[in-house]
Formats: structure tokens, C-alpha cells, sequence
């Protein structure tokens, strides 16, 4: 890049969003670091990422709740000043039968997979918008393959929640794709990271991917990152409103 651009990752003190934040790194990207618990997986990983030359701030914030949000973007504009991609990774996973639904589960299962990425978005097209005096910029969301598979036992919810966020994603890009941001998701497939501590682990999950995924195996969050950066960046200019599949043909 030819200067700093301002990115600001949500939940990306574990898993995806870390991985996430190591190829923004890379890329000489400064960086809002967004967790809601982890604390010191947070600390840690920027302090790794400013030591390769970066800027990065961490940002603790419940996206669930648009009060955390907000402030949490006026901390990202304080800190860096002004948002040129926004990547809407945060989310949870849950298992639960539809007998066994109640208001407080699905809250917040819909809160931190779906009203989170509403939140965010509001707040970053205020910024990026060209019509309210940004520059354009990119979101990408972190959709699932749970979309259009149904998700694993008991993941009627949580594959509510992605396809509510596959639509999301299609509506956004329709809506602001003239003010100069581009709006685009991912579907991962069998990711190894702590998610799947709801179903077993990452152990068993490599092995229900030896047979469920085409090419054989689960794949890594860098995998996922990758895609990611490339979506926010510039190689993407003419990538908008489309959901990209990183989920080894499954
Ligand atoms: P992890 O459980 O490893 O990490 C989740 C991250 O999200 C953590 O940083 C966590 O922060 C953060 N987070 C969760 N809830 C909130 C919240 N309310 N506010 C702020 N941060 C929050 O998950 P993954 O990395 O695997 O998943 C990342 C995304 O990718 C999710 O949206 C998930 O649905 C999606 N995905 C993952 C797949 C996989 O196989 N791994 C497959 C398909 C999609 P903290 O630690 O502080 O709580």
C-alpha cells in the first residue's frame, strides 16, 4: 500500500480474526483489534504486530450491543483516525435443539452473529461513506457455510443467523455500493480454530473432515485470512455484493 489504511477487525483476539489481524499486519495495514473477553490473547497478538512496524489498537467491545459499538468506533477514530475497511468476523457458535430454544440463547446467538455486523456496518459506512464526506473503504462479512448447508447437529440457529447475514450482505452492497464501498462475505467451512469446542473440539472436527469435505481435510484460519485481505483490498476493486466460499469444496 502506498499509505497506512485503517482497518478495524471485530472478535479478533482468537481464531479467524486473529489471523485475520497477522495478514492486515503483513500487509502494513493499522489495525482496531476488537475482543469482548479475551484480554490477554488481545494484548498479546498486538504486542507481536507492533513489533513488525504496525499500529494497533485493541479495542474491548460486546458488538452484540450498539452502545459498545459506538464507542468502540469513536475509540478507532481517536486512536487511528479514518476507517478504510471493516471486517465483520465476529460471531459464536451454539448448539441447541429447536425444543430447547429460549429468548436469552437465541439473543444472543442473533446478537453477537447478525445485529453485530448491523452495528458495525452503520458505524463504518458513517465514516466511509463518499456521500458523507469518506473515502469509500470495504466490509466484509463472515458468513458460514451453514447458510446453505443447515449447519451441524443442533445449528438451526446458528445457520439462521448466516443466512440472515448472507442476505445482509447482498442488501448492504445494493445500498452503498455507489458511495464507494465495496461489501462483500465469506462462507468458511470446517475452520480449525476454538469455535468447535461446542461440538467436540478441533480433533473430532478433523476428522468428520476427512470424509465431509471434498478435498479431505479442515482448513486453517490463515486460509480463511487470506481471502479476507484480499476482499478488503484493493485487488478486489471490482468484487461487490459476493459471497466467497473458502470451505475445500464442501
Ligand atoms: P473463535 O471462537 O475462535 O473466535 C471468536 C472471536 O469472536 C473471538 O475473538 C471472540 O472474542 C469474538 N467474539 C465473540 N462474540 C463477540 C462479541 N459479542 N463481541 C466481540 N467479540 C466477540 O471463532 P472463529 O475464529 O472460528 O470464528 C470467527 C467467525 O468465523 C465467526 O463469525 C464464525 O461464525 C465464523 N465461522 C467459523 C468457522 C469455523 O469452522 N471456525 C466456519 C464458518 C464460519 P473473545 O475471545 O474476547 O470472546
Amino acid at each position: 500500500m502506498s499509505q497506512a489504511q485503517n482497518i478495524l477487525i471485530t472478535g479478533a483476539s482468537r481464531g479467524i480474526g486473529q489471523a485475520i489481524a497477522r495478514q492486515a499486519a503483513q500487509q502494513g495495514w493499522s489495525i482496531g483489534l476488537n475482543y469482548k473477553q479475551s484480554q490477554t490473547e488481545a494484548m498479546d497478538l498486538a504486542e507481536e504486530l507492533r513489533a513488525t512496524g504496525v499500529k494497533v489498537v485493541c479495542l474491548q467491545a460486546d458488538v452484540s450491543q450498539q452502545s459498545e459499538v459506538q464507542r468502540m468506533f469513536r475509540e478507532f477514530d481517536e486512536a487511528l483516525g479514518p476507517l478504510h475497511a471493516l471486517i465483520n468476523n465476529a460471531g459464536i457458535l451454539a448448539s441447541f435443539l429447536i425444543t430447547q430454544v429460549d429468548e436469552t440463547n437465541l439473543h444472543q446467538l442473533y446478537g453477537a452473529n447478525v445485529f453485530s455486523a448491523y452495528y458495525c456496518a452503520r458505524e463504518a459506512v458513517l465514516r466511509m461513506s463518499t456521500t458523507s464526506g469518506g473515502t469509500g473503504g470495504a466490509i466484509v462479512n463472515m458468513s458460514s457455510v451453514a447458510s446453505r448447508l443447515g449447519g451441524l447437529s443442533g445449528g438451526s440457529a446458528y445457520a439462521g443467523s448466516k443466512g440472515a447475514l448472507d442476505s445482509f450482505n447482498l442488501a448492504l452492497a445494493k445500498e452503498v455500493g455507489t458511495q464507494g464501498i465495496r461489501v462483500n462475505a465469506i462462507r468458511p467451512g470446517l475452520i480449525e480454530t476454538e469455535i468447535h469446542n461446542v461440538h467436540g473440539g478441533v480433533a473430532q472436527m478433523q476428522n468428520m473432515a476427512k470424509t465431509a469435505v471434498p478435498m479431505g481435510r479442515s482448513g486453517t484460519a490463515q486460509e480463511v485470512a487470506k481471502v479476507a485481505m484480499w476482499l478488503a483490498g484493493p485487488d478486489a476493486s471490482y468484487v461487490h455484493g459476493s459471497i466467497v466460499d473458502v470451505a475445500g469444496g464442501r
